[in-house]
């Protein structure tokens, strides 16, 4: 009998990946865990039911909410990752030499005990001792923080269940205060093609421009998230994402990367007019 895995990514789309075995199935304390081993995109982990990484598309999810950032200020110290707990963000961050410390704040012990034995070329930073982990929720770890981190990447969930407080005003006002003066902050901005998403991303940006003076929304495909493709938030107190883009200086880094590049970088920001006009008209 053949196995399917399915995602209702809206009420009338699914994504159905076929499924060699189940490996992992989990109720934690905030959410259901689930691995699948599947014949098109290696090994899967889903969160109530949704995807969160696969083993073969992970890289461009987490090379552009890395990378991009990193690429704006190369010269980054310290930073602070809230989600991420398959562990891909921190892996990409500690690639930098220049990098001294990240923070990373996951709500769920779970996500990160699955992925350091399911996904170990993912997870396998997580025990960096640049990186400090803890098992807390974000938006309360962010409350009265001041000038202390250059970047934040917010890896989240979607904007329900435990992930709902990452898209409030509130939240990104904490960010912002701990932000230093040259900071980024850096979020996952769900799909503009389904409604329902789409003003989630919208939201999340009317939010940022009230708070920051520089907001930009920028792209990326990735198959394995509903319609493929996904939106990320730039938001920044100094620094634009294309006009103080350092493609020389990251290019003397020499990291490789799979999905990133510096030509990349620029059309990233190159959003479809009906994109545009969403983000600015609502
Ligand atoms: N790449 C994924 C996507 O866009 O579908 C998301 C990555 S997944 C690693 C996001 C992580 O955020 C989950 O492990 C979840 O437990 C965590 N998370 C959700 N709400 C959180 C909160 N309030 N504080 C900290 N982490 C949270």
């Amino acid at each position: 009998m053949e196995l399917w895995y399915s995602e209702e990514q809206t009420a009338n789309v699914r994504l159905s990946l076929k499924v060699k075995e189940q490996l992992f199935s989990g109720e934690s304390e905030f959410q259901r865990v689930d691995v699948f081993d599947t014949y098109e995109y290696g090994r899967l982990m889903t969160l109530d039911g949704l995807v969160m990484v696969t083993e073969k598309d992970e890289f461009i999810y987490h090379d552009m909410i890395v990378h991009i950032p990193m690429a704006v200020n190369p010269s980054i110290k310290k930073a602070l990752i809230i989600g991420g707990g398959d562990g891909g963000t921190a892996r990409e961050l500690l690639r930098y030499k220049g990098i001294d410390h990240v923070d990373m704040v996951e709500i769920d012990k779970m996500v990160c005990d699955v992925a350091k034995e399911f996904f170990p070329t993912i997870s396998n930073e997580l025990n960096n001792p640049k990186l400090s982990l803890y098992y807390e929720d974000g938006v309360a770890y962010m409350k009265g923080k001041s000038n202390l981190y250059d970047l934040i990447i917010i890896d989240s969930t979607d904007p329900v269940g435990p992930g709902e407080g990452l898209f409030t005003s509130e939240f990104y006002t904490d960010c912002f205060n701990a932000l230093t003066e040259n900071g980024i902050l850096v979020n996952q901005n769900e799909s503009p093609v389904y409604e329902e998403f789409a003003k989630e991303a919208v939201r999340a940006n009317e939010k940022l421009k009230k708070i920051f003076p520089i907001v930009e929304v920028y792209q990326a495909q990735i198959p394995t998230y509903p319609s493929g493709y996904w939106l990320f938030g730039f938001a920044s107190k100094a620094l634009h994402p294309t006009k103080d883009f350092k493609p020389q200086e990251w290019n003397r880094l020499n990291l490789t990367t799979r999905y990133y590049n510096t030509e990349l970088h620029l059309g990233a920001f190159a959003l479809p007019t009906y994109v545009k006009e969403y983000i600015e008209n609502g």
